[in-house]
């Protein structure tokens, strides 16, 4: 039985395909074609969800990091610090800025941003904002991330395009902090439009505002009063992901029993797995497992290709080592060793007990 990676068959079923259809219709017949009704009601109803006090739509993931930036006001001449673990807009956006990016390198057991590499950093390095990643859905110790940069008056910007719905160590939902933090819609992300959609949280009203106008151009009720950017989210992509909000948290829970069942099934296995205390905290985008090195990763790989379990390699190479980012600065070491070793299994909320069934059982022919 072939085991597939994502199922967007059962995702963007034939009942949601009508149901997204009469929300298009209604956007032509009103010719409201950006910013309309549907976005307002998604930013209340995300925002609601996530315990944030105000959510804003953007073009896309990327943007919302970037625009997170400029609410801080970074630019050029500014370094900020982010976890060397995460996909390559991490290191964009703050590129994108005309900033510099320093690299924190990640704990050892939980692949999450290690406060001590980044006590380490900040000391060689006067940093402007810290980006934490909740990589695979894990939460990033944002407490501890706060203590060491509010006493500096370092913003920070929780890179959250992984987490919906994930929780941090002390069980409040990601994103109601009193951070900045950034999502993405992109359809294969845990809550997908069908195409680029983002957002960003804000705490406070007057970010809020600022983060509003750095979006629609600098734009305010007295007129363009900062140069911002055009980031704001089409009509029909905030349509689409109101309606799907809707199935989203039973969809999410589905992840955390799928998870559960790998984790039990496979706990017994040369497999490193992530540590048990997620279980519960994880919005479990991915499940990736730890090999002993490159070599075991990639015939893992290849027995479960010809297995035709679909499987996939997030992230090939750690940030510090793709080519535009090799002569940054800070600390990798671990980071690149996570890298090397990782591999994630099929996950999606419709994994059925008779696929996790096969892949446990192509896993363990492997280790026979
Ligand atoms: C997907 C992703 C992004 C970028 O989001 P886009 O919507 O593709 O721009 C940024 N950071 C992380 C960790 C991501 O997984």
């Amino acid at each position: 039985m072939a085991v597939g990676f994502y199922n967007f068959k059962e995702l963007h079923n034939e009942e949601l395909q009508k149901e997204v259809l009469a929300r298009f219709e209604d956007i032509l017949k009103n010719n409201a074609f950006v910013e309309g009704k549907y976005n307002t009601s998604f930013e209340k109803n995300f925002a609601e969800l996530i315990g944030a006090n105000r959510c804003l739509l953007t073009a896309n993931g990327t943007d919302a990091l970037e625009v997170g930036l400029q609410a801080f006001d970074v630019g050029p001449g500014d370094k900020v610090a982010i976890s060397a673990i995460s996909f390559f807009a991490t290191a964009e956006c703050v590129v994108n800025r005309g900033a510099t990016p320093v690299f924190v390198d990640v704990d050892e057991e939980t692949v999450l941003m290690d406060p001590a590499s980044l006590e380490r950093v900040l000391k060689e390095h006067k940093v402007k904002a810290v980006i934490p990643v909740h990589i695979y859905g894990l939460p990033a110790p944002i407490e501890e991330i706060e203590k060491i940069c509010q006493s500096r008056g370092i913003g920070i910007v929780e890179d959250g395009a992984q987490s919906h719905g994930g929780k941090y160590a002390n069980g409040k939902p990601i994103g109601s902090s009193s951070n900045l933090v950034t999502y993405s819609f992109y359809p294969t992300k845990n809550l997908g439009a069908f195409g680029d959609a983002g957002a960003i949280t804000a705490p406070t009203q007057e970010m809020s505002d600022k983060i509003q106008s750095i979006r629609n151009h600098g734009r305010s009720p007295e007129g363009h009063k900062l140069y911002g950017r055009n980031s704001r989210c089409d009509h029909m992509q905030a349509a689409v992901l109101d309606l799907k909000l809707t199935s989203f948290p039973a969809q999410n829970e589905n992840r955390k029993v799928i998870a559960k069942k790998y984790f039990e099934a496979l706990k017994d296995t040369p497999l490193k797995l992530v540590p048990e205390k997620f279980l519960e905290l994880s919005s479990w985008h991915l499940f990736p497992v730890r090999l002993q090195n490159k070599e075991e990763k990639y015939a893992l790989k290849e027995h479960l290709d010809k297995s035709k379990i679909g499987s996939a390699l997030f992230y090939e190479k750690a940030m510090p080592e793709e080519i535009p980012c090799q002569d940054l600065a800070g600390e990798k070491e671990k980071a690149i060793a996570f890298a090397a070793q990782t591999l994630c299994l099929p996950m999606n909320p419709f994994v059925t007990d008779e696929e996790i069934a096969e892949v446990v059982k192509a896993v363990k022919s492997f280790f026979a």
